[in-house]
């Protein structure tokens, strides 16, 4: 299977969102691709009903760690799944770096998602400064222990996604010979922790042009795209590049 998670971060409005939504009901997905929007949480269960009848499945960018409650401004995993939702991200670095989201509430959204029967997509990666500092492979480590430590995990019951912070959304690529080293890295530490099958995918300025270089990895399980998934003509141009490559 191939993961193609569309990240619309916050870069479409709740109209734009729709719309793209709907230019995507007609669109013919491979038996071997999962493709994943991820719109922002306003938009997430008009999307859901939109792409109700097609093989899209809908993710949400962030959930809650707690159930339910008095937790003004949150929704819950289990919320997410009432509506149908199959995915979500957790610890996407924009949440980790912007809103200060620690490896403790990481772990505890994982744990949420499990208990809803959400598939959790973990985002992990290390900084510009972490590479500055030669610290990519602690921080990579250390927030693979933080979210599987003693965490009973099934097959495919969680992804994580490696996204390089320094890529992300800045048009910086990872070297694809630099993502097989860091993949073999990931999965020797996932290992270390769980037999469990984890779909591995790489993010970080995927586009229609250098999807191939990626996807065609044996290490690599799929890609989390930003920038490139909101404008319906760049992402079918991934999903045709995808196709080809076949
Ligand atoms: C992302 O949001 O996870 C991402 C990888 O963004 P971009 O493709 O824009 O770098």
């Amino acid at each position: 299977m191939t993961y193609i998670f569309a990240n619309w971060k916050m870069y479409l409005t709740h109209k734009e969102g729709l719309a793209l939504a709907r230019k995507l009901q007609t669109v013919s997905i491979p038996d071997d691709v999962t493709l994943g929007v991820f719109p922002n949480m306003i938009t997430t269960a008009a999307v859901k009903e939109l792409l109700e009848d097609t093989a899209i499945q809908v993710g949400a960018q962030n959930l809650a760690w707690t159930p339910a409650g008095a937790y003004t401004g949150a929704v819950s995993a289990f919320i997410a799944k009432e509506i149908g939702l199959s995915y979500a991200l957790v610890g996407h670095s924009e949440r980790r770096y912007i809103f200060a989201e620690t490896n403790t509430v990481v772990r505890k959204k994982i744990e949420a998602c499990f208990d809803s029967g959400i598939t959790p997509v973990v985002c992990i990666g290390e900084t510009t400064k972490d590479l500055e500092e030669g610290n990519r492979e602690y921080r990579i480590k250390k927030q693979i222990m933080k979210a599987l430590e003693g965490l009973s995990v099934k097959d495919n019951q969680l992804i994580i996604a490696y996204e390089p912070v320094w890529a992300i959304g800045t048009g910086k690529q990872c070297a694809p010979q630099d993502v097989i080293e860091m993949h073999t890295l990931i999965r020797k530490e996932i290992k270390s922790y769980t037999d469990a099958e984890v779909p591995l995918l790489y993010g970080g300025s995927v586009d229609a042009q250098n999807v191939v270089s990626y996807i065609k990895l044996d290490c690599v399980d799929g890609v989390l795209v930003g920038g490139a998934s909101t404008h319906y003509d760049s992402l079918i141009s991934l999903l045709g590049a995808v196709q080809e490559s076949r």
